[in-house]
C-alpha cells in the first residue's frame, strides 16, 4: 500500500511539475534542503579574559560555561588579529568575519576627517529614537561597511529567517544584528529603565517590548548586591577592600554589599545596574521574553539572536580584573548562560539551536596592581603627549595647528594645511614617528603611508594594520607599551594588540557542532565563516576568516 502511494504522488509530483513553473513546487520551503539549525545564538561577553574560565572553573555549575566547554567545542586559543580591541570594532568584527580595515568600525568613538568632528559608531542624526524621548536611540549600523552573517542569513532566506539584537549597550546589539535585522534592543537607564530601539528599525515597541517594560523588572533588581556564595569562598581573587577600585559614588569602600536602591540616586538611576551583575540578569530576562515574543526559532528559517552581555564591561571597568566584583559577576553570568540554555532546550529544542560565546575583547590587570608586584605597567599621560607634539610641531614647521585631533592612538593631520604650506605629507608623517617614539611609553609608532602600502604577516604590524581603514585612519599610528594604557587610576581596561587583550574565550555548541577542544590559533574572524558555512549560506562581504572545520561536525 505505502509503496502505492509513493508511486502515485511521484506521478502526480511529475504531471505538476511539467504543468506548472518548477519554483510552485518549493513555494514556502528553505531552499537549502539539509537540515538547519533552527536558530543562531550569539553570545558576546563584553570583556571576557580567556582565562575567566579557568580562573573561576571551579564556581561554575554544570549547565552554564562549562556545558559549553564540555558538551560542545572550546577553541583556547582564540585572537583578536588587530588593535584597537574596543567594543565597536569587536562587536562588528565578531559578526562581519573581518577587520576595522574593511568594516571601517576603527573604535566607539573617532575623529571623523571629512566632517571634522568625532563620531559614534553606532550614532545616527538621521533617524529617532522609540521607546524613550531622550536621544539614546538615535543609532543605527550605517557606518559598518560590510554585512554580518546576520545579514547573510536574511539575504538567503528571503527575510524570512529573523535577526533580533539585544544588549544594554546600543553598539553590543546594533552592530552584530547588522543592517537588515527586524531589531535591536537596549538599555535607557536613568529614570526609565527600559529597552528601546530606533526608528531605523520600526516606528513602535512590539507589544512584548512594551509589557516586558511595564514589568518591574528593572526595579526588582534596585536591591542589595552581594556575593552568590560566601566571599571567604571567592579564592580567587584579591581582597575585596584595596586601592585598586573604583567603587559607586555615596560608597566610601568598594566592598560588598552594595544597597543599589541608595545607591541609584548618585549613581545616574538606573545607570547603576550596568556595572553590576543584575545588569545581566535583566538582559538573560529579556532575552528569553524576545525568543517568546519573536517566535525565534518555531519555524523552518533559520533566526538569528545576537546576545551581548554589557555588565561584565562595566563591572571590569569600575572594579577591575582582579576584585571579587569580577569574580561575582561570572559566577552570576554562569547562572544566567544556564538558564537561558534551559530556556533554548524548553522553547527551541536541545540539539535544534547552534550558539556560540566569545568576547568583544579582554582586559589587562589595574596597571597599579601589576606595579604593585613589580610587573612592568603604567598610565599613559595623553595630555602631557599632545603638548610635547604641539610644541615639536611648531618648532619644526612653524605652525602650531598641524595637528588636528589626537584620539584612539592616532594622530590625525590637517591635510589642508600641510598642502598649503607645500609640506610633503609623508615626511611629516616621519618626522612625527620620529618624535614620539621618543616619549615615555610609546613602544611604537607607524605612518599611515607605511600601512598603506606595506602588507604586513605578522606582529604587532598586522595587528596595527587589520584596524587601519585607510578612508577612517590618523596619519601616526602609537603603540603603547604593554601594560600601559590612557584610563583612570582604578579600575581595568583594553585596547592593546597583547595577550590579555586579545585572547578571549571561543565556545561553540549545539546542532552542526563537533565535541572537543583545540590549541591551534583561531581567530575572532573566523566565527562568521564558520557559521556561514554550517549554514550554508554567503559569507558576509568583507569576510576575511575561514571556517573552523575541526569546530563542525559531519
Ligand atoms: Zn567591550
Ligand atoms: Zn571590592
Ligand atoms: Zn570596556
Amino acid at each position: 500500500m505505502k509503496k502505492l502511494v509513493l508511486v502515485l504522488s511521484l506521478a502526480i509530483l511529475s504531471i505538476s511539475c511539467k504543468s506548472q513553473s518548477e519554483t510552485a513546487t518549493f513555494v514556502n520551503k528553505p531552499s537549502n534542503l539539509h537540515d538547519q539549525p533552527k536558530l543562531v545564538v550569539g553570545i558576546v561577553v563584553d570583556q571576557m579574559r580567556y582565562d575567566y574560565l579557568t580562573r573561576f572553573y571551579n564556581k561554575y555549575s554544570e549547565g552554564g560555561f562549562k556545558l559549553l566547554m564540555n558538551e560542545g567545542f572550546n577553541c583556547k586559543n582564540n585572537h583578536y588579529n588587530y588593535t584597537p580591541t574596543y567594543t565597536g570594532p569587536g562587536h562588528a568584527s565578531i559578526y562581519t568575519g573581518t577587520t576595522p580595515k574593511y568594516h571601517g568600525i576603527i573604535a566607539n568613538y573617532w575623529y571623523d576627517k571629512e566632517i571634522k568632528k568625532t563620531v559614534y559608531c553606532a550614532g545616527d542624526d538621521t533617524v529617532s529614537s522609540v521607546g524613550t524621548d531622550e536621544d539614546s536611540g538615535k543609532m543605527s549600523p550605517h557606518r559598518m561597511q560590510t554585512t554580518s552573517f546576520a545579514d547573510e542569513n536574511r539575504l538567503f532566506t528571503q527575510m524570512r529567517g529573523k535577526t533580533i539584537g539585544i544588549s544594554m549597550k546600543d553598539r553590543g546589539a546594533i552592530l552584530p544584528a547588522g543592517h537588515t535585522a527586524n531589531a535591536a534592543y537596549w538599555f535607557q537607564g536613568e529614570d526609565e529603565g527600559n529597552w528601546i530601539t530606533s526608528s531605523f528599525y520600526r516606528d513602535d515597541l512590539p507589544s512584548w517590548v512594551t509589557s516586558f517594560n511595564a514589568s518591574d523588572a528593572s526595579e526588582s533588581y534596585l536591591k542589595t548586591w552581594n556575593t552568590l556564595y560566601d566571599i571567604t569562598t571567592y579564592t580567587e581573587s584579591g581582597p575585596d577592600l584595596n586601592t585598586f577600585e573604583g567603587g559607586f559614588k555615596g560608597k566610601e569602600t568598594a566592598t560588598f554589599p552594595y544597597d543599589l536602591k541608595a545607591l541609584s540616586k548618585a549613581n545616574k538611576g538606573f545607570d547603576i545596574l550596568k556595572a553590576t551583575a543584575y545588569g545581566n540578569d535583566l538582559t538573560t530576562d529579556f532575552a528569553i521574553a524576545a525568543i517568546d515574543g519573536e517566535q525565534l526559532g518555531q519555524d523552518e528559517f533559520t533566526d538569528v539572536l545576537a546576545l551581548s552581555y554589557s555588565s561584565t564591561d562595566y563591572v571590569g571597568h569600575n572594579f577591575g580584573v582582579n576584585s571579587k566584583e569580577v569574580e561575582d559577576t561570572y559566577i552570576r553570568l554562569d547562572k544566567d548562560i544556564e538558564r537561558l540554555i534551559q530556556a533554548l532546550d524548553a522553547k527551541v529544542g536541545k540539539g535544534k539551536y547552534t550558539l556560540f560565546l566569545t568576547s568583544d575583547h579582554g582586559a589587562v590587570e589595574v596597571p597599579a596592581y601589576l606595579q604593585s608586584v613589580n610587573i612592568p605597567a603604567g598610565l599613559v599621560d595623553n595630555k602631557a603627549r599632545k603638548e610635547s607634539l604641539n610644541a615639536f610641531m611648531t618648532k619644526t614647521f612653524g605652525a602650531s595647528d598641524l595637528i588636528e585631533s589626537m584620539s584612539n592612538n592616532q594622530i590625525f593631520l590637517n591635510r589642508e594645511k600641510i598642502a598649503l604650506l607645500n609640506l610633503d605629507l609623508e615626511a611629516v608623517q616621519k618626522r612625527i614617528v620620529n618624535e614620539v617614539i621618543t616619549y615615555p611609553n610609546i613602544d611604537k609608532a607607524y605612518t599611515a603611508t607605511a600601512m598603506g602600502s606595506t602588507s604586513f604577516s605578522r606582529g604587532i604590524e598586522e595587528l596595527v594594520q587589520n584596524g587601519f581603514s585607510q578612508k577612517r585612519s590618523g596619519d601616526v599610528l602609537i603603540v603603547d607599551g604593554p601594560g600601559y594604557l590612557s584610563y583612570g587610576k582604578t579600575g581595568s581596561s583594553h585596547g592593546s594588540g597583547l595577550n590579555y587583550d586579545t585572547h578571549v574565550p571561543l565556545l561553540f555548541y549545539g546542532k552542526g557542532i563537533a565535541k572537543g577542544s583545540t590549541l591551534q590559533k583561531t581567530r575572532i574572524v573566523d566565527i562568521a565563516p564558520t557559521i556561514s558555512a554550517l549554514l550554508g549560506i554567503s559569507f558576509p562581504s568583507g569576510a576575511i576568516g575561514i571556517p573552523l572545520e575541526i569546530v563542525l561536525s559531519e
